[in-house]
């Protein structure tokens, strides 16, 4: 087993402090969800777990099992195990999606440790059979031109291929269609056992119909507030988050 913890973790943008004080442990065979109202700093926290170098952390800590993730660079936290499908993902010309995938792949595995060319399509295909993806995306360059549900699929492939230890998807379902919403599900409970675990990050509770969490965070103002299971997401699809704050005394 493996756990990712996170403790009273500060992180500013430009100065501006937008995370104040998160707290959340993730271990493996665990998919837990956070939700919350636009601006809360979700994606502020997926970013900072990655490293972006826009997102300043000036207090808390991160770790893997016990190794501190905040001295690691962004492609050693890659190789710790952890994946970000991000809400924008950008476009690489040049760079095929398959090369993008395999290099991924064997940053992580390191060298000498190398998948083999046959294993990997092998796997490819197989993988993307299971995700409905046309086999000519393998060879387009990295998300140019992808419509928004393509380019969706195309990161839970990466993670199906990649096979991280913790992934975090944000906003995997914004924009997408019921049966691309369906097929994004299917990889991720695909995914699911004691080897994986996923923040799945969304502003909607549609999602988690088909993701079932096993625990369900509420963010506000730069904070976790609230944590549940996963009636706790049906409670806020029904009755938004006008409550909790009335119940924590949060103003706007
Ligand atoms: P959420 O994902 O919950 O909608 P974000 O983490 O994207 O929230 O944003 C949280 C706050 O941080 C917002 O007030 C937003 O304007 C600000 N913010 C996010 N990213 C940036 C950035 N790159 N530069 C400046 N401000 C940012
Ligand atoms: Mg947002
Ligand atoms: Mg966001």
């Amino acid at each position: 087993m493996s756990t990712l913890v996170i403790k009273d973790l500060h992180v500013s943008i430009e100065g501006k402090e937008i995370l104040k004080g998160v707290n959340l442990t993730i271990n493996t065979n665990e998919v837990h969800a956070i939700m919350g109202p636009n601006g809360t700093g979700k994606s502020t926290l997926a970013s900072a777990i990655m490293g972006h170098p826009k997102y300043e952390v000036t207090q808390g800590t991160i770790e893997i099992d016990g190794q501190n993730v905040l001295e690691m660079e962004v492609d050693e936290r890659a190789k710790a195990g952890l994946f970000l499908a991000m809400q924008y993902p950008s476009e690489i010309s040049g760079v095929t999606n398959a090369d993008f995938i395999r290099s991924a792949i064997n940053a992580r595995r390191g060298e000498g440790n190398e998948i083999s060319i046959m294993k990997f399509i092998r796997e490819l295909d197989k993988t993307m059979e299971f995700l409905e993806m046309d086999p000519e995306m393998a060879q387009r360059y990295l998300n140019e031109g992808f419509s928004g549900g393509e380019k969706k699929r195309n990161e839970i492939l990466q993670m199906m291929m990649i096979k991280p230890t913790f992934a975090i998807l944000d906003e995997i379902d914004s924009g997408l269609d019921i049966d691309a919403l369906k097929v994004v599900s299917k990889g991720v409970n695909e995914m699911r056992g004691e080897n994986f675990g996923c923040l799945v990050i969304t502003h909607y509770q549609r999602l988690l119909n088909y993701i079932t969490p096993d625990y369900v965070h509420v963010m506000m103002q730069g904070k976790v507030v609230k944590s549940g299971g996963p009636e706790l997401a049906k409670k806020l699809e029904a009755e938004g988050y006008e409550w909790i704050k009335q119940e924590l005394g949060i103003e706007d």
